[in-house]
């Protein structure tokens, strides 16, 4: 930031200076140009007199300075100070030219004897001849001479802006880089104030953020293990019963299929955690593609058949091809669990309806059943991991408690919303509504 500062100060105080500078020297340059032209003028009035006196004797004692040129009217040279003649006609000259037409002219060019850029002035004298002066012109070398001190105090005042912002640079981000978030009062600038204050809200937020994670954490690691804990007790208490002396033979397949039936939850319960915790931990190395809702919906309801007709419920499917764009495996564990709970807290007979349709923002994959429903106090709470209703009946029935956590968590990762809608002995509805952007 220092360096930010610095740089963005010094180059304001560059780009100042250098507009000093070229401003200098133009109007430098200009006052040059026209005291060349002012001096010339005025040589040519005094060589005109001297012409009238002298003659052209005269015109050969001039100095070196200028170049004197007499000319005829016609444009014939009659004499040059500095060249021997004959010389060419100089009626093409433009100075030459506006002086036989309005009496003077002037003009800037290069010379076609010397080749250097050179400021003419032309005056036609009172016996019709006329007079030109002419004077190289240095004007530029002039002009950089003349600003040329002026230049090296600009370039040691940039030398000192330069010293003077970067001190001021370091002077500014001292008292940010030494800022103490956690003292709102402490900010160096009021216009830091409102920063200060979302920085410090945003920590507080990440230090409950990280509490109630860690709260939540615990949390689930004492409903795992007790949730795993009351399987493996009935496993071990049917296997130490079996194992005593007179053990009557014909309960052996009773206790067997209870121990069959305790392991099956518990392997349902340990598959369901690897699911949450690999949903957890974000990464899930899973390939996103274009998924169909209702071919995906399809498939879990055939899946689902036998179960459904051993508890005499209808499965229905209604709607039509959407697709979006998700990761086949992790929707299709997610349907399968709200189309089993639609199956496991119905009624006998009951009906459970799957719909798939979109409209211009979404698609939407709605599981509806004439089940048990949910009373409205529990409905905000059953997303949550081990939340049931009824615990002894969900377990009863197989269920771990996990399965509309795992619904949420699949629903975030493709950021669709869930809607529940549930009427207390009539039915429950969740949709999940996928975003098409
Ligand atoms: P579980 O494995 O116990 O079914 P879930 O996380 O899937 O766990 O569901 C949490 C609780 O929400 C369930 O125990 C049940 O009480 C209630 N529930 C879920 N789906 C339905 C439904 N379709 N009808 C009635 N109650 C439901």
């Amino acid at each position: 930031m220092t360096r930010a500062v610095f740089r963005s100060s010094f180059l304001i105080g560059g780009i100042a200076l250098l507009l000093a500078a070229i401003l200098f020297f133009s109007l430098q340059y200009r006052q040059t140009l026209d005291e060349t032209y002012l001096a010339l003028q005025q040589e040519a009035v005094y060589a005109e007199h001297g012409l009238l006196i002298g003659g052209q004797e005269y015109l050969e004692s001039l100095g070196e300075i200028n170049r004197v040129t007499w000319i005829t009217r016609d444009g014939d040279v009659l004499f040059d100070s500095q060249y021997a003649l004959p010389i060419a006609n100089q009626m093409h000259c433009p100075e030459v030219t506006a002086a036989v037409s309005s009496g003077e002219g002037q003009g800037i060019r290069r010379s076609e004897s010397s080749g250097t850029e050179t400021m003419y002035y032309a005056l036609v004298c009172d016996d019709g001849t006329i007079l030109r002066l002419s004077r190289p012109l240095d004007a530029f070398r002039q002009a950089l001479q003349t600003v040329s001190p002026i230049l090296w105090v600009l370039l040691l005042v940039l030398l000192i802006a330069a010293l003077l912002s970067f001190r001021t640079a370091r002077r500014i981000v001292k008292p940010i880089n030494e800022l103490d978030l956690d003292d709102l009062s402490a900010s160096p600038y009021p216009e830091l104030s409102p920063l200060v204050s979302r920085i410090h809200e945003q920590k507080e937020t990440i230090l409950e953020q990280r509490t109630e994670q860690e709260r939540l954490r615990r949390e689930f690691s004492a409903n795992v293990s007790h949730e795993l804990k009351t399987p493996l007790t009935s496993i071990s208490g049917f296997a130490e019963l079996m194992s005593t002396d007179g053990f009557p033979q014909e309960k052996v397949k009773e206790f067997s299929q209870d121990i069959y039936r305790e392991s099956q939850r518990m392997i349902t319960l340990v598959d369901d955690i690897i699911r949450l915790s690999r949903l957890d931990e974000g990464g899930v190395q899973l390939r996103s593609e274009p998924v169909d809702l209702f071919s995906l919906a399809a498939d879990t309801l055939d899946s689902l058949r036998s179960v459904a007709e051993k508890q005499n419920i209808t499965l229905e499917l209604s709607g039509g091809s959407a697709e979006i764009f998700g990761v086949w495996q992790l929707l299709s564990e997610a349907v399968y669990n709200l189309c089993d709970n639609a199956i496991k807290y119905n009624k006998p007979g009951g009906t459970v309806r799957v719909s798939v349709s979109e409209d211009e923002k979404s698609c939407i994959l709605r599981v509806e059943d004439t089940g048990i429903g949910i009373p409205a106090e529990h409905q905000g709470r059953v997303f949550e991991r081990f939340y049931r209703v009824d615990k002894s009946h969900s377990k009863a029935i197989g269920g771990t408690g996990l399965g509309l956590s795992i619904v949420k968590h699949v629903a975030q990762y493709h950021r669709a919303g869930l809607e529940l809608e549930s009427i207390p002995g009539e039915g429950t509805a969740i949709s999940m509504i996928f975003p098409k952007a």
